[in-house]
């Protein structure tokens, strides 16, 4: 059963007990309502206390359970909430562990609330594109006030309970057993005859009520293209201006419409995929982890550092290796300066900054790897060196020890081989800034055991990443899909597009950068390289602008100037005539008439060649669901999170309108073969199917 019930005294206990976290789906839902009904029905129970576990009073609705039939909604929330309010015997809520959402709104529902002081309370429907639908937005004001129940909802930002002791959101906070303060309450509310105090009964009266509503609009004008935000504040004013019933019905309709709204459906995708990601279906639950103690890492440049501050935040120690006390040096300031200027904003302190710092050992000597329980390798992006690095591992570190990989690109699987353990040997794929990004690209060798998979992906979590599992191939998920759209942002510029068109029209689009500024800032050096050394493998060169601009030393930010040209010290770019005559230089010795390009085409044409490279990833297993891919593409490379993910934005265009789109371009004289629809995006937009 989703839940206990218990007449103790009196007093009928009802205790919720739906793993994981007492979510409101309908069983519980259901039996919640019975076991109200029994209450109010027992002759000898004078009053009811409603409660969950020391872990969750509860979590809030069923996520799964959103947008789908009414029927399979009953007995909806608003329905059970008011049922409580209505209740003729008192109803005492005895809180701890987390209150959200639903969870939250039923409390507000109860006529007395006991909270244990670290209980943790929220509002997060915001989150997931929502406004709070079962009278969060008119109760929780009249409990809290307006500005701060504002605060709560637009944010959708958790709270411990200690901060509410006072108000009428609480009738008692306590550090005790909170069902045991309950109990006491009800007995006395019994024993005194006190009166069902009911939330919706109270008037809020603040007399800056106008002022908040218009700060807080100003506020979320911000995230423009949202339409949660903004609605959230609307539904609050209600409580000012609107009676109780109807502002719960208007606040209802608002639920819904924005139910309904493409960027919820999106915003749930997400929240659906993070719960998903990392969820490997042939690792048996339960595999024993090995244990991570401390951790090595090689290379303390640019990713090295960003790495290392990753384990020190969270308290596991970390040997820095170098070639160079040189290099050594300036990784360590690195990662001292960037903590320093976290403590000057006041998110860490200086003890903290010390704290963290004295948990790094750096070392030029790989003999103090020999008891690490994990090392990842930073070195630079080249396989000679990587095969050095590995093999120097292989003598020297302990049995057990996972080695990782940071590579961007190279094959996992022949790094293996430089080993005689490749059973230990992953990727780890970090990206930039290292200390930042959430995201993390396990990558799977042919031999990675299952437990040192399964380690890494704990790992992540305590570091607080969100690890996708990507198989072997070249650049993996990510950047292997990069592969196809930055030619197709290429082919626009050789068509007669310029890179600030390209870039204006997908950031238009929502990306948080367009792909030649990204190739500016990345440094177009690295890309040339892998071009000569492809050249040399495969005897084939196929020479590109970005050659021209790399032969004249115009490597991006780095150098002042790349696609763009930068003023000195300055990170805007600026387009560049020198860009635009290196350019048409190429279109007139390749013959090209140049053409008028449109964002839309633009869009078009970058994004559905991500989509297509996405989904030949999905049919080879390299990714285990495309909802993986749109996180990497969320996390990774700042794909607009209210599209979902390239995977899931292809769903919502229609996938039998990507594939059209996709034949056109393939059909045209002298296209590149990759515009070929995929098979598996052939056969979905066949069946009438989706990716997600
Ligand atoms: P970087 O040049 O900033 O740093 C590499 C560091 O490795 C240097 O400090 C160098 O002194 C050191 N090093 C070189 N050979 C070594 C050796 N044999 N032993 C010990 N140290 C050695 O490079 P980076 O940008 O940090 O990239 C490192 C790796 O991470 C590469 O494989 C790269 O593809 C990958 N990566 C980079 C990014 C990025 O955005 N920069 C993102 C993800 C992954």
């Amino acid at each position: 059963m989703p839940s206990s019930y218990q007449v103790r005294g009196a007093i009928a206990v009802i205790a919720f007990d739906f793993p994981p976290v007492n979510g409101l789906g309908s069983p519980l839902r259901t039996d919640l309502m019975a076991a109200l009904d029994r209450a109010n029905a027992d002759r000898d129970v004078r009053a009811v206390v409603i409660t969950g576990t020391s872990k969750a009073f509860s979590g809030g609705a069923d996520v799964k359970e959103l947008g789908t039939p009414a029927a399979s909604r009953d007995p909806r929330l608003p329905v059970l909430i008011s049922a409580l309010e209505d209740s003729p015997k008192p109803v005492v809520a005895a809180i701890a562990g987390i209150c959200m959402g639903g969870g939250l709104e039923l409390a507000l529902g109860a006529h007395y609330r006991v909270a244990k002081a670290d209980a943790r309370v929220s509002l997060p429907e915001v989150k997931l594109g929502l406004l709070p639908g079962a009278g969060g937005t008119q109760r929780l004001p009249r409990a809290i006030g307006l500005e701060r129940a504002l605060n709560m909802i637009v944010t959708g930002e958790t709270l411990p309970a200690a901060q509410f002791s006072g108000t009428a959101l609480f009738d008692a906070v306590t550090d005790g057993d909170v069902v045991d303060a309950a109990l006491a309450l009800a007995g006395k509310v019994v024993q005194e005859a006190l009166p069902l105090k009911r939330l919706r009964d109270l008037k809020v009266r603040e007399p800056q009520a106008e002022a908040f509503l218009q700060f807080a609009r100003n506020s979320v004008a911000a995230t423009a293209g949202l339409p949660a935000p903004l609605k959230c504040v609307e539904a609050v004013s209600w409580c000012v201006s609107k009676p109780f019933d109807e502002a719960l019905r208007l606040e209802r309709e608002a639920f819904l419409q924005l139910m309904a709204s493409a960027e919820s459906r999106a915003m749930r995708h997400n929240f659906a995929a993070e719960r998903l990601a990392g969820k490997v279906a042939d690792l048996p639950d339960g595999v024993p982890l090995r244990e991570i103690h401390k951790v090595g890492v090689i290379g303390a440049g640019t990713m090295g550092g960003g790495i290392t501050m990753n384990f020190l935040n969270v308290g596991i120690p970390v040997v820095l290796l170098e070639t160079q006390q040189q290099a050594l040096d300036r990784g360590l300031s690195t990662i001292r300066r960037n903590y320093e200027t976290s403590a000057k904003k006041g998110k860490l302190t200086a003890e903290q900054v010390e704290e963290r710092m004295s948990l790094v050992t750096p070392t030029l000597d790989y003999a103090a790897l020999a008891d690490a329980d994990l090392v990842i390798e930073a070195v630079f992006e080249n396989m000679d060196v990587k095969q050095q690095v590995f093999a120097r591992l292989d003598e020297i570190c302990k049995p057990g020890a996972i080695l990782a990989s940071n590579t961007s690109y190279l094959d996992i699987n022949r790094i293996a081989t430089f080993t005689k353990r490749p059973h230990d040997v992953l990727g780890l794929h970090f990206f930039s800034p290292a200390n930042v990004m959430r995201l993390l690209e396990v990558v799977r060798g042919a031999k990675t055991a299952p437990d040192a998979l399964a380690t890494c992906l704990a790992l992540a979590r305590k570091i607080g990443k969100i690890a996708v599992v990507s198989g072997v191939c070249d650049g993996f998920i990510g950047n292997r899909m990069l592969a196809p759209y930055g030619a197709a942002a290429q082919g626009l510029i050789n068509a007669g597009a310029l890179p600030h068109q390209v870039d204006g029209a997908l950031q238009k689009f929502g990306m948080a950068m367009g792909p030649f500024r990204m190739g500016d800032l990345a440094g177009l050096d690295i890309g040339w390289a892998t071009r000569k050394r492809k050249a040399a493998e495969t005897g084939i060169s196929k020479p590109v602008v970005a050659d021209k601009l790399c032969e004249v030393g115009r490597y991006g930010q780095k150098t002042g100037a790349g696609w763009y040209r930068y003023e000195a010290g300055k990170r805007d770019p600026i387009p560049d005539p020198v860009t635009e005559q290196l350019i048409a230089e190429y279109r007139t010795a390749h013959g090209i008439t140049p053409r008028k390009v449109s964002d839309a085409e633009v869009v078009e044409r970058c994004i559905y060649a991500l989509i297509n490279e996405g989904a030949r990833i999905l049919q080879e297993g390299i990714a285990a669901r495309a909802s993986d891919i749109d996180l990497v593409y969320l996390n990774g490379y700042g794909f607009p999170r209210p599209s979902g993910g390239p995977m899931f934005y292809a769903d919502s265009v229609g996938l039998p309108n990507v594939v059209r789109a996709l034949r056109r371009f393939a059909a045209e004289p002298g296209a590149d073969k990759s515009w070929q629809p995929a098979p598996l995006l052939l056969q979905l937009a066949e069946q009438g199917k989706s990716f997600n």
